[in-house]
């Protein structure tokens, strides 16, 4: 048995036979019924050269003539664009014409042109992109490759390179992007500094940093760096990611008001901020513009105090008595922080101090000293726990974990750059927050174009636009 797959082209008479399946009723010779895998992909491949020759072909005849006098364009020559789609790598024969019309108008810049280069931004399709950008945000780009290529048609799936060097720039375009929002955000508004909210805010923003593995010689000699990740929720209860590595960026407040614009928080609604207050990593820990309380994380402040407790549940054993008093006192600071009565935790705690020596008094005077740094970071945990808001970045969501994953864990042997962690982080981010086909979409297609208008060659329509 044979079936012949045909296309029929509107407007043309002829069919274009795209394939010829056969199948033998001997059993022996057969798998099973239907397509096989390898058929499949050839059948597409085919499908796809057809439909992107056509579809490009229009799109040629459809920029072709002049905007003036509505005559075709003298023809200069032909040259070719390589084209990758999920379904195959094409490549299109395309025209060159004049730009300069025998009437006088001009077409574009330039001596002549490509009707179909000129409207291409990028040479590969948006999805084919996103499914690389997608992949490679989760596993690396030789893992990558190889499953890519096991479900698309040969030829059609990328070599890991290839889709280092499309994810690395498409991340880039991401990150560039982020970085006008906010700053464009920074240009339209004055400097303000609303006081903090005076209920529990419900928007959270919690933001946290992680360090991640260094190439050392592309990192000035450093064999880590750090990356700032942040999760804001909102009280319906979605969630909205936020990456970027720190030396990559010059301005965190910008990327954070570019995040919040984007995730649709008003300027006036009232968010608390949660952090370590580690001041190493530069998480930003005030915000102009935003009524903000910033919150000290409970999850920090507990670990420290576990290791007092710790200690002292152990020196009970050697030294039951005055152990047992400081055990008391220990379990009474925490207690009282949490309510949000520092004072008194930290009269316990000073307490503890004078009456402790070695590893114990290391804690006690760092534990000491971090309350103090971040006395005005301390809130009632308790009030905000009941209430059903986040008290730590500590979660099972946490930001780090949902956007670090196993891609950028240190236990791995991988490596970074500054430029490619960040490229990477930005495809990541976008991908949770739902932004990242649509982003790659928009990227795809230069800005249409009116016949001799070639000042738009030169001209910012966009700051035009924004000025106007
Ligand atoms: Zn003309």
């Amino acid at each position: 048995m044979q079936i012949h797959v045909e296309v029929v082209i509107e407007g043309q008479r002829e069919r274009q036979r795209i394939a010829t399946i056969q199948r033998s009723s001997d059993l022996a010779a057969v798998d099973g019924l239907g397509l096989t895998l390898a058929e499949s992909k050839d059948l597409l491949e085919r499908l796809q050269a057809t439909l992107v020759r056509e579809h490009a072909a229009d799109l040629v005849a459809a920029n072709s003539s002049c905007g003036g006098c509505a005559q075709p364009l003298a023809r200069k020559g032909a040259s070719s664009i390589v084209y990758r789609t999920a379904f195959g790598k094409l490549s299109l024969r395309c025209p060159r014409l004049y730009s300069q019309c025998r009437c006088g108008a001009r077409h574009c810049g330039g001596e002549s042109f490509n009707p179909l280069a000129m409207h291409l931004a990028q040479r590969t399709h948006p999805e084919l992109l996103y499914l690389q950008a997608r992949w490679a945000s989760a596993m690396s780009y030789e893992r990558a490759a190889k499953l890519l290529g096991d479900v698309l048609p040969l030829g059609a799936a990328p070599g890991s390179s290839s889709i280092k060097a499309h994810v690395r720039a498409a991340g880039q375009a991401l990150a560039t992007e982020a970085e006008e929002h906010g700053e464009h955000f920074f240009a339209q508004q004055p400097l303000k500094f609303p006081d903090s909210p005076t209920e529990p805010a419900a928007h959270v923003l919690e933001l946290d940093a992680a360090y991640v593995r260094a190439i050392p010689e592309r990192c000035g000699g450093r064999s880590t760096f750090g990356i700032v990740t942040g999760r804001l929720i909102k009280p319906e209860g979605a969630s909205g990611w936020h990456a970027y590595v720190i030396d990559e960026t010059i301005n965190s407040l910008t990327q954070l008001h570019g995040f919040l614009d984007r995730q649709g928080v008003a300027l006036d609604t009232p968010m608390a901020i949660i952090t370590d207050g580690g001041a190493d990593v530069g998480t930003p820990t005030i915000l102009p513009w935003r009524p903000v309380q910033v919150i000290l994380d409970w999850f920090h402040i507990s670990m420290r105090f576990e290791h007092i407790l710790q200690r002292l549940r152990g020196l009970c054993n050697s030294a039951p008595k005055p152990s047992a008093m400081l055990l008391r006192y220990a379990e009474s600071a925490k207690w009282r922080l949490w309510h949000g009565r520092a004072d008194g935790s930290l009269k316990r705690l000073r307490a503890i101090q004078l009456r402790s020596e070695g590893a114990l008094l290391v804690h006690v005077t760092e534990l000491i000293s971090y309350l103090n740094n971040n006395s005005s970071r301390l809130v009632n945990y308790g009030k905000r726990y009941r209430a059903g808001l986040p008290v730590s970045t500590s979660t099972a969501e946490s930001a780090v974990e949902s956007v670090i994953g196993d891609r950028f864990k240190k236990n791995r042997k991988m490596r970074w750059t500054h430029k490619g962690a960040n490229a990477l982080l930005h495809i990541r981010v976008a991908d949770l927050n739902g932004e990242l086909e649509e982003a790659l979409k928009r990227r795809h297609w230069k800005r249409p174009r009116a016949a001799n208008d070639d000042y738009l060659d030169w001209f910012d329509l966009d700051a035009w636009e924004a000025a106007a």
